[in-house]
């Protein structure tokens, strides 16, 4: 297994600098390392992280469990919440991890139970909504028929019988 320091490093490198949302989006994914008896990143798909937030803490989780979002298995269920869910397609385990409410903990009191393994002190491990979301689909592409942009099939609106993209689409609301 990696070094922690160095797994921190990396978090620190790719998120720009160093801080207390860092470190627990850092220890969640630890964490999750622990709970799903893993030892590294997962291969392409095979975990889904749903998160709760999109503040520092997503960018550990993307370093560290290769839950991207590029990739399509980093989504997110924005609740303000510090709470990610994890599910392991290949065998369904799946958990949620809600932090701990501690105001005034420091980013190194954070990172420092992080790095001793004290998970349990930082997270509530509850159960994850049962609903796994379904891996990313590839969809056809279509040219907007007002810009002539490409725009994907899941994004394009109809309108007087012409394919348009979502910026070109006026919507019909009436304030309703
Ligand atoms: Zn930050
Ligand atoms: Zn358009």
């Amino acid at each position: 297994m990696l070094k922690k320091q160095e797994l921190w490093e990396s978090c620190v490198n790719f998120h720009g600098h160093s801080c207390g949302g860092l470190a627990i989006g850092f220890g969640a994914a630890l964490y999750a390392w622990e709970l799903f008896d893993a030892e590294g990143p997962s291969e392409d798909e095979e975990l889904v992280c749903v998160a709760e937030t999109d503040a520092c803490g997503v960018d550990a989780i993307q370093v560290l469990l290769s839950c991207t979002v590029g990739k399509g298995n980093l989504l997110f269920n924005l609740q303000g919440k510090n709470a990610f869910s994890f599910y392991r397609r290949t065998d369904g385990k799946s958990f949620r991890l809600l932090l701990r409410p501690a105001p005034h903990m420091t980013k190194e009191e954070r990172l420092a139970l992080a790095m001793a393994g004290d998970f349990e002190k930082l997270f509530e491990v509850k159960a994850a909504p049962e609903t796994l979301p379904e891996r990313a689909r590839i969809f056809t592409s279509y040219t907007c028929s007002l810009c002539g942009e490409r725009v994907a099939e899941n994004y394009v609106r109809l309108q007087e019988r012409e394919v348009l993209c979502s910026s070109c689409y006026s919507p019909y609301s009436r304030g309703l």
